[in-house]
């Protein structure tokens, strides 16, 4: 066991339909810490620097759209291997792919969107998650 922090971002699709709660009551539940917390707006710049592993793909366009859609919520999370345990609670990319009881699962897009409109990101990996968590929140935002 690790004592980790994860960086998780409520996307557009959780802000518009009113999901950050009920997803963060999933979250402190499992018995993770809130360390940080906050509303921001995402920049090209910034989208770029968060989704560069993915720049290269057709979609890219769609997700920097999606994800400025709205301003979304980023979250610093702290528990025993949260890192996995987040990406274990949201399911995989594919909301239609998702098992009910999974956030994805039950909140994210079926129709459509799935591969995109998937409810919330979280590092994958504890460098991911370093880097994200100071790319996300200045000195002194994370608690
Ligand atoms: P994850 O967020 O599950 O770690 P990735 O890092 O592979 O997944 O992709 C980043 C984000 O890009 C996804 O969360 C999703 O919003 C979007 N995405 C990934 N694959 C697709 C796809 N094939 N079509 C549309 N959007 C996608």
């Amino acid at each position: 066991m690790a004592l980790e922090t994860t960086l998780i971002l409520f996307k557009p699709d959780a802000v518009s339909k009113g999901l950050v709660g009920t997803v963060l009551n999933r979250f402190e539940k499992e018995g993770f810490k809130i360390r940080g917390m906050k509303m921001l707006y995402l920049s090209d710049e910034l989208l770029a620097d968060h989704y560069s592993h993915i720049a290269d793909k057709p979609f890219f366009p769609s997700v920097r759209d999606f994800m400025q859609e709205s301003p979304v919520v980023a979250l610093a999370l702290e528990g025993e291997d949260v890192i996995a345990r987040v990406r274990d609670l949201l399911g995989p990319t594919d909301s239609k792919a998702a098992a009910a009881g999974t956030i994805r699962g039950d909140f994210g897009d079926k129709e459509g969107d799935a591969k995109m409109r998937n409810v919330c990101h979280a590092s994958d990996g504890v460098e991911a998650a370093a880097a994200e968590i100071k790319r996300f929140f200045k000195e002194g935002e994370v608690f």
